[in-house]
């Protein structure tokens, strides 16, 4: 029976955790936080899952707030300029948003419940040499910022050396949910986009907005600006800018009861965009697989980072169930089997980042009069290898298009204007 050493109890950490313990293999999680310090600690992320995430938690049993009851049901989407387009997507299976410090604790203690260890300590490059000879394989799911000396960079997939985003996410009181209840995905051309979602937390039912603002554009200010240092000013910016660039969300709120859910509920920063080595051969011969944010980091704009991290743990998961060696093949095969989708989900996020090419502006415009094309597009959010197939040329959306009968939109002779830089 292989024995399995996973460092970092993220969704990737733990997903894998508990499907290992579901076949009854003994695996130890090894993290830096225990699951009591990331309750109480700072906002991580603003992270929706969708159906196919969903239905692995359900597999794994351990689906504690049931998208049924707690998820919504659409995409509507918002794009400025002279003519905003407005138009909804449908899921045919809910997605659903909890934060990540009710989520992941949830499921660090079942699977403690379930015989895993838990082993709480911050694990250096070196240890892992030690950790090797203790466990078969050794599967890092330490998140974006650890051990990347073990996992190079692929410069073919990594085509960003800069974040393409700056970010701000925080949960809110007085944001009238969408109706029907969904994400609001807003797009103010050239100043980046807003990521509306209505996500539940400590403060119960409450609305995320994730600011992605294009560096130097007009929003750009709300990743430094700081809610500590003047709460009034900062949240009367994100009025105003919520005013000028996204005014669907703005008049869904009520000023009088706008406010930051808790000091701890924002998060500012940015990520660089990065796919990195698959594996590792570690001193004593054995090998360190790289999962979740620790092997592809992707740009929350259209929120994959998490379901691909899900997706990665699972393909590792049934492969180490099946597997004969956890040798190089077996390295290499995982990697195969998770390819499609994982960088799917990294191609697509890296697109939506860029000053939108032609024939996305031309999805845009024709998904606003084709509702079958919408919900198609809308459904791919739990599909990023079937998006990435739509999206990857002119001739494929065209196709897509074609199929919905909803053909390439004529060229929009603004749509240069709203290019951004
Ligand atoms: C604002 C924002 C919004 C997002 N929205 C979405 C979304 O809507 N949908 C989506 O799918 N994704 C979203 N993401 C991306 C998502 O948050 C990440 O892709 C996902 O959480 C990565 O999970 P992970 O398990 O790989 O890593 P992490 O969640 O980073 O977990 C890493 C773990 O490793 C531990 N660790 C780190 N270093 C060490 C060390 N040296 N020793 C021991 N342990 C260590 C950490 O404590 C943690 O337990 C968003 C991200 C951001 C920033």
């Amino acid at each position: 029976m292989p024995d399995i050493g996973i460092v970092g109890a993220g969704v990737a950490g733990l997903h894998l955790g508990l499907l290992l313990r579901r076949h009854d293999l003994p695996v130890t999680l090894y993290s830096d936080r225990s699951p009591r310090q990331l309750a109480a600690g700072r906002l991580t992320a603003t992270i929706a899952h969708h159906a196919p995430t969903l239905r692995r938690e359900e597999s794994l049993g351990v689906d504690f707030w049931p998208a049924d009851e707690f998820g919504y049901t659409c995409h509507h989407h918002y794009v400025g300029g002279p003519q905003p387009l407005r138009f909804r997507g449908d899921f045919t299976r809910p997605s659903s948003a909890v934060d990540y410090r009710l989520y992941l604790p949830a499921l660090a203690d079942a699977y403690q419940e379930r015989g895993g260890e838990l082993r709480v300590g911050r694990l250096a490059a070196d240890d892992l040499t030690v950790l090797a000879d203790r466990h078969d394989l050794l599967v890092v799911a330490a998140g974006r910022g650890a051990f990347t000396s073990l996992f190079p960079r692929r410069e073919a997939d990594s085509p960003y050396r800069e974040p393409q985003r700056r970010l701000c996410a925080g949960l809110y009181h007085g944001v009238a949910p969408a109706e029907p209840k969904g994400v609001t995905l807003s797009i103010s051309p050239g100043h980046g986009e807003l990521v509306e979602i209505p996500i539940l937390s400590h403060a119960g039912h409450v609305t995320a907005l994730l600011f992605e603002s294009v560096p130097g554009g007009d929003l750009d200010v709300l990743s430094d600006l700081s809610h500590d240092a003047d709460p009034a000013l900062f949240l009367r910016t994100v009025l105003d800018r919520l005013a000028t660039h996204h005014p669907d969300v703005f008049a869904r709120i009520d000023p009088a009861g706008f406010r930051l859910t808790g000091p701890l509920d924002l998060l500012q920063g940015s990520v660089v965009p990065t796919v990195r080595a698959d594996h590792a051969r570690l001193p004593n011969g054995r090998y360190a697989l790289a999962v979740g944010d620790a092997h592809t980091v992707v740009d929350p704009i259209v929120g994959q980072g998490a379901n691909s991290a899900s997706h990665s743990a699972w393909v590792v998961g049934e492969a180490i169930r099946d597997g004969l060696a956890l040798d190089e093949l077996f390295c290499r095969e995982v990697a195969q089997r998770r390819a499609d989708v994982v960088l799917g989900a990294a191609r697509w996020s890296n697109l939506m980042v860029q000053p939108p090419p032609e024939h996305l502006l031309q999805l845009l415009a024709a998904m606003a009069g084709n509702q079958a094309a919408a919900d198609e597009f809308t459904d791919n959010f739990g599909h990023p290898d079937r998006q990435w197939r739509i999206l990857a040329t002119p001739e494929r959306t065209h196709a897509f298009l074609a199929r919905h009968d909803a053909g390439p939109a004529p060229r929009d002779p603004d749509a240069a204007a709203r290019e951004p830089r």
